[in-house]
């Protein structure tokens, strides 16, 4: 079998905007996609990644903050509670980091890759990188929670990449 590799979206690439749809029956595939979408996270220095970062636009999440690889399908947050703001970065907007307002603890229902209903209760990072990917399922990037001074500090960088996105078809 030849080696597959998910090359990572950047900010440009209209997949990050759209919304993710929700996986009807888990099948071998997504679990093959899953697993390359953790390999591509740990490769690429991330904590979490979610499907559309890599062109896949289904309810696909991965994350390990170092306490062990999560694979969530279908994710929802069904509870959150307090609040906390940490500097986020993402693999889809290299080079760029915002400080981002998130709930300090939230409930997350979701599926695992063998299709059990899968219920975490997650608290500061952990919380955070869950909240981080499930945003990227509705098309939300960190961006977005940019303030309007965060907005001019970044506008250079973000043409950067748009223009990148367009003109370098040819990705090594
Ligand atoms: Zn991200």
């Amino acid at each position: 079998m030849p080696e597959t590799r998910l090359e990572i979206k950047v900010f440009g690439d209209p997949v990050l905007r759209k919304k993710a749809k929700p996986v009807k029956k888990i099948t071998a595939e997504h679990r093959e996609i899953l697993s390359l979408m953790a390999q591509s996270m740990y490769e690429g220095g991330g904590i979490g990644l979610a499907a559309p970062q890599v062109g896949i636009s289904s309810q696909l999440i991965v994350a390990d903050i170092g306490e062990g690889l999560y694979k969530l399908v279908n994710p929802k947050v069904v509870k959150c509670r307090g609040s906390q703001a940490i500097q986020e970065g993402c693999l889809s907007v290299p080079g760029v980091c915002i400080k981002v307002k998130r709930a300090k603890q939230v409930w997350v229902e979701a599926l695992d890759e063998n299709a059990n209903p899968v219920k975490l209760e997650a608290k500061d990072l952990f919380a955070c990188v869950l909240q981080h990917e499930i945003d990227h399922l509705k098309g939300t990037l960190i961006i977005d929670y940019a303030s309007l001074l965060e907005k001019l500090r970044i506008k250079r960088r973000l043409s950067v990449l748009k223009e990148s996105n367009k003109t370098c078809k040819l990705k090594l």
